[in-house]
């Protein structure tokens, strides 16, 4: 058996609102397969049509994985290139493709990654919150007691955590978590990234939600929620959440960074250096929104 006589398996990742974020090589790949495995094939469609894609498509879903990943790897050990393409960002990231690549892979067919976007990692690296250990916790259950004992299993690790939300429950899940983690853990709510209305907002588990509540556009795209880790906060301890608010007001109402953490420690009694570190952070955000 020739190498080439056994396909590849490429998973390729698509931009995550913004078209120009599609790389040269994961359209070169597209055209060049014999088929494109799709999460949702109309989805996919003007983006590949905006490429000039014209290769064959074929649904690959969480409803139909099971049975459609074993025929796909049968095509490629008959020797066809597939690609694996989800809505938007990179397959397999809270999207379908598990079976496939698991099935792929334990066939000895080769999986090739076309990297690209991923909400979670980009909106991590704009966060300002630690990115030296995170973990991805992906979709919170949506049931109301359920999602407040997962978060409560989440609440005392010490690294960055990630969540995905949606516009329909950010409120509930931003209510839930400031219920559930010390007010004052830092939060950062990114919406829209690449898009025209991206924010990445910091702000604090016991405010999150009334921010969101506050304005009706805020509530409104696609959501990513990341929280500081337990043990990884200035002086090693939760900020005062009172000590952030006054921070905030001070920031909004014109104060350099400086002066604002040299007052609003004098005001809370909260440590000068932790709360310039804080605002540095809230200053940048305060500029985006
Ligand atoms: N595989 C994708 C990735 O690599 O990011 C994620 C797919 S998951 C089904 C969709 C979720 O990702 C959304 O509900 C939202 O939480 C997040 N997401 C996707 N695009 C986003 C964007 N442009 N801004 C913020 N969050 C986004």
């Amino acid at each position: 058996m020739n190498e080439r006589s056994v396909g590849v398996l490429y998973l390729v990742a698509t931009p995550i609102g913004n078209l120009a974020d599609m790389s040269p090589r994961a359209v070169e790949i597209l055209r060049r397969v014999a088929l494109i495995a799709a999460e949702d094939t109309r989805h996919s469609l003007p983006l590949l049509r905006h490429f000039g894609i014209a290769t064959p498509l074929r649904a690959l879903h969480e409803h139909n994985e099971d049975v459609q990943s074993p025929r796909l790897v049968e095509r490629l050990l008959a020797g066809e290139d597939i690609a694996l393409i989800s809505d938007a960002g990179t397959p397999l990231v809270s999207d379908p493709g598990f079976p496939l690549v698991r099935l792929a892979r334990a066939a000895g067919v080769r999986v090739s990654p076309v990297p690209g976007p991923c909400a979670a990692v980009v909106a991590l690296s704009a966060s300002g919150l630690s990115c030296d250990r995170f973990t991805f916790a992906g979709f919170p259950p949506r049931r109301g007691p359920a999602r407040r004992e997962w978060l409560e299993s989440l609440c005392e690790r010490p690294e960055t955590l990630i969540f995905y939300e949606s516009g329909h429950r950010i409120g509930d899940f931003l209510h839930d978590l400031g219920a559930v983690f010390p007010l004052s853990r830092p939060v950062v709510v990114a919406r829209e990234l690449t898009k025209l209305h991206e924010t990445v907002y910091a702000t604090t588990a016991g405010e999150a939600a009334g921010w969101v509540a506050a304005d009706a556009d805020r509530r409104k795209g696609e959501f990513v929620v990341l929280v500081g880790g337990a043990e990884l906060q200035p002086g090693g301890e939760d900020m005062d959440a009172e000590a952030v608010r006054v921070l905030g007001i001070l920031l909004r109402g014109g104060c350099s960074v400086k002066d604002a953490s040299a007052l609003a420690a004098e005001i809370t009694g909260s440590r000068r250096r932790a709360l310039y570190t804080r605002a540095l952070r809230l200053a940048e955000e305060i500029d985006h929104v």
